[in-house]
């Protein structure tokens, strides 16, 4: 028998969708992704992006506080882990995830830790192969799928860079920026657009100085943001610049960056203590081959106004892999409950599920 829906990817998009598609009795199946070398580098590991950050202060229901014992008595022991790491600071990315998790099996969600590598929207029911990572690979028959693989930030590729991640480099400026690392001491910011101009507002709440280190002598970003980064004295704008290295060592992490001017000036060196990258993100959607309508950057299209349906009836998209905008947590959940209730109103339009399953629509009034 098909799967009445797959889910691929495993971030608040992916885990929101199962928890709303196992309450409406659809038995999802999840591929959260593999466990692998090749997806740690590119930042692409189960739980997505926010398994990659520290506190998270700005999902909502996650003031500051002890999480441990709530922790402790909602995962499973294998997880207890995460309880005695606990910060009591609010919510990190990694618990924040794994709770998540827990909720969608609560409910029955199945889960499978590999990725889906081949998909086949031309035929229905679709077919998707998975990686055989976790040492079977599957082909799964699937009625509906709900694409929610995220992005990820986009690195220069610096080997100096990749060293100091998680110790002075950063891709999110949110997530990280109030660490006492980065407080009074001098910040980087890397690119010209509407994300490095709001990183470098953002971080000169915390930093002495923020260097907002553009390759060009004219921003990317929107006037109104360009005008508030030139207004801004704590943020001081390096035109025509590119990050050659990232200097630091094992024991202080990253101390500064050398420069190279795209103009033939000469190489010179800032101390920092941290660099934010905000040079884009790149959705995940190689393994899609192109078989869905996606933008000019690459992300996958909504078809409908306000509806996750995509370029192929019956398959959906949700979170940041169908949004180069918001990027945020919460609105990833949004849309991956969207989505699992778009799944379910068009499996009951099709005549695959009974129409009485999509009733699990009075939910909303209830509890939505
Ligand atoms: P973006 O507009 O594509 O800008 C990326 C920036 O990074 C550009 O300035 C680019 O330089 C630079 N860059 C790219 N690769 C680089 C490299 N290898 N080395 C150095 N610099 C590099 O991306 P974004 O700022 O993330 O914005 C994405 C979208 O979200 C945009 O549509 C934006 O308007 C929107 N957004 C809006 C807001 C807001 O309105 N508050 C906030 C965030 C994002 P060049 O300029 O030379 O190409």
């Amino acid at each position: 028998m098909p799967e009445k829906v797959v889910i691929i990817g495993s971030g608040p998009a992916g885990w929101t969708a199962a928890i709303y598609a196992a309450r409406a009795n659809l038995d999802p199946l999840v591929f959260e992704g593999a466990v692998s070398e090749e997806n740690r580098q590119s930042g692409t590991l189960p739980l997505g992006q926010l398994a990659l950050t520290t506190e998270v202060e700005n999902f909502p229901g996650f003031p500051a506080g002890d999480l441990s014992g709530f922790l402790k008595s909602s995962l499973d022991e294998g997880h207890h882990y995460l309880a005695d790491m606990h910060e009591k600071n609010g919510v990190s990315g990694p618990e924040l995830m794994h709770l998540m998790r827990k909720q969608a099996t609560n409910f029955g969600t199945r889960v499978v830790t590999d990725d889906i590598v081949e998909v086949d929207f031309g035929q229905r029911p679709f077919k998707l192969k998975s990686a055989g990572t976790d040492g079977e690979a599957r082909q799964v028959e699937a009625q509906s799928v709900i694409i929610a693989t995220g992005a990820s930030a986009n690195y220069l590729g610096l080997e100096s860079e990749e060293r100091f991640k998680n110790k002075g480099v950063s891709a999110c400026a949110v997530c990280d920026g109030a660490l006492p690392r980065f407080r009074n001491k001098p910040l980087v910011v890397v690119g010209g657009g509407d994300s490095a101009v709001e990183e470098a507002d953002y971080l000169s709440k915390y930093a002495s100085t923020v260097y907002l280190v553009h390759r060009r002598d004219k921003l990317r970003a929107s006037r109104i943001m360009a005008d508030r980064a030139k207004k801004n004295k704590k943020i001081d704008i390096l035109w025509n610049t590119e990050v050659k290295e990232v200097l630091g060592d094992d024991d202080k992490g990253l101390t500064g960056v050398l420069l190279e001017s795209t103009t033939g000036e000469p190489d010179r060196e800032v101390e920092a203590t941290g660099m934010f990258l905000a040079i884009g993100h790149t959705p995940n959607t190689g393994f899609l081959k192109g078989s869905l309508e996606m933008n000019d950057k690459g992300y996958l299209k909504w078809t409908v106004p306000f509806r996750t349906n995509t370029s192929v009836e019956g398959v959906f998209a949700a979170g940041d892999v169908s949004d180069d905008y918001y990027r945020q947590a919460c609105t990833a959940a949004g849309t991956g409950c969207m989505a699992a209730l778009d799944a379910e109103r068009w499996l009951a339009g099709q005549d695959i599920i009974e129409e009485a399953v999509a009733g699990s629509y009075s939910n909303i009034g209830s509890e939505g």
